[in-house]
């Protein structure tokens, strides 16, 4: 009797075995395929692009001196980076791996390989597998050369110029900006939702591939939130938390983890020697203390703290601008000038200011000139609106199109409302939009948050003052 039961048992367990051995090869079939998104420059173009960002990065942040955390670091990169799919490997790029001395839980990589990770994510993980999970997340980013098939959508829409804009916007992203060159890509340029889910996706894959369980890249998410919040770069703000630690638990069921690697001692030891050292300063902290931007000359000194909230009303008394080479503005004399070329912003103190290491507007003017094969205005307004949800998920039209003039010319005007990244709070957002008699797309953003009302006259008066000698 007896013995038979335990016979009964044996089968099933058999049973359930073979069914599991049966279904294994359909279960790793269904593991997600991931595919380049179009892309106009060439690897080369990464690998350059990358080195100039990774110049200016290097300056501008401090990197950890401490050889046996940056080998350490290295070498859990390294194995990460051979773990790369074949069909994602680039001989051409070069991986390398250094130590930011910052304390927020996050980390970037640049493309063609360049990749900073600070001190504050190495502290922060409870695991060698949720520290590589980040690393594996940003490494993904780079083989699927995200920077530069993102640098080729805003091309498309006339907002970045030369290799030098699209450094200084890949550099904006997860850190600090060159808001000298391109204040404006600065604001827009995020990685799209589609592009964070697909480096959670092959980073999972890579981390499988490595030793790692691909679940550590979701714990991390919970990490974060435990410890506060942060994640800059790494945790975008789309898709939420929830959502990307729900498609990585996902994809790690079609995963088999080869030769685990289980826990790390070396781990531990790494955070134990970096909590011997005195605490880091924060990616705002750093860019307050040594920051050596905007190197334009109308710029002037600007705030670097987060945005305050607390703005001046607008003054009576206006300034005149020559900017973009053509065109007189006048704007209230307590704003100031950020950047120059074909994209410039106009902000009152505390109306600006940094948050996760991006730069954020909240109040203020900015304008630009944007190229577009389309000569009808409303379709070519169209297309920029899009460019601009692109990078903006919490934007939304609220009006129809109006027609207006500005600097004489027929313009139209749309509202539209966001959510302010920074601060949470709800904002409005005006944009006119005029045809230069080059083709291009002239316009002017007006931001403010939806109860100050008080910007609004100050934008008019802006938006009359516009003369264009074009
Ligand atoms: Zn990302």
């Amino acid at each position: 009797m007896l013995r038979r039961r335990v016979n009964r048992r044996q089968g099933l367990v058999a049973w359930v075995t073979l069914v599991a051995l049966l279904a294994m090869p359909f279960s790793l079939a269904a593991q997600t395929q991931i595919k380049y998104h179009s892309n106009k420059f060439s690897v080369q173009d990464d690998v350059k692009v990358g080195r100039q960002a990774a110049q200016e990065a290097e300056q501008q942040f401090p990197l950890l001196r401490d050889e046996e955390v940056r080998s350490y670091v290295e070498r859990v990169g390294q194995r990460l980076v051979n773990a790369i799919p074949s069909q994602f490997q680039h001989s051409e790029f070069q991986y390398y791996f250094k130590v930011v001395n910052a304390s927020d839980i996050n980390a970037f990589a640049l493309p063609g390989g360049p990749m900073y990770v600070n001190r504050g994510m190495i502290d922060a993980a409870r695991r060698e597998g949720e520290m590589a999970g980040v690393m594996a997340h940003e490494i993904s980013h780079v083989a699927l050369r995200h920077g530069t098939a993102q640098a080729t959508k805003a091309q498309k829409y006339g907002l970045l110029a030369g290799i030098a804009g699209i450094a200084g916007t890949i550099l904006g992203g997860p850190g600090v900006g060159q808001l000298a060159q391109a204040p404006f890509a600065v604001y827009f340029l995020k990685f799209s939702r589609e592009y964070e889910t697909e480096a959670d996706i092959l980073g999972a894959q890579i981390m499988a591939r490595a030793g790692y369980d691909p679940r550590d890249l979701a714990n991390m998410f919970q990490t974060i939130e435990r410890q506060g919040g942060g994640g800059g770069g790494f945790l975008s703000d789309h898709p939420s938390p929830n959502d990307r630690y729900a498609r990585i638990n996902q994809e790690a069921q079609y995963l088999r983890v080869a030769n685990p690697l289980g826990d790390t001692r070396e781990f531990a030891r790494i955070q134990e020697r970096l909590r011997g050292y005195p605490r880091a300063q924060t990616m705002a902290e750093i860019a307050r203390s040594g920051q050596r931007y905007p190197t334009g000359e109308n710029t002037g000194n600007y705030p670097n703290n987060p945005p305050s909230g607390r703005v001046e009303y607008p003054s009576n008394r206006f300034q005149n601008y020559r900017i973009l080479n053509n065109v007189q503005v006048s704007v209230p004399n307590n704003w100031r000038q950020i950047g120059q070329g074909d994209s410039v912003w106009f902000v009152p103190e505390g109306g600006y200011g940094q948050y996760n290491g991006q730069a954020v507007f909240t109040h203020g003017v900015s304008f630009g000139v944007s190229q577009t094969n389309n000569r009808n205005l409303q379709r070519a307004t169209d297309e920029f609106v899009n460019s601009l949800a692109q990078g903006n998920n919490n934007l939304r039209s609220t009006s129809g199109y109006q027609r207006t003039t500005l600097g004489g010319r027929t313009a139209l005007w749309t509202a539209l409302s966001n959510t302010n990244e920074a601060t949470g709070r709800p904002e409005n957002i005006r944009l006119i939009t005029t045809q230069l008699s080059n083709g291009q797309l002239f316009y002017m953003i007006a931001v403010a948050p939806q109860n100050e009302r008080n910007f609004e006259n100050a934008f008019q008066s802006v938006a009359s003052s516009v003369r264009i000698n074009n």
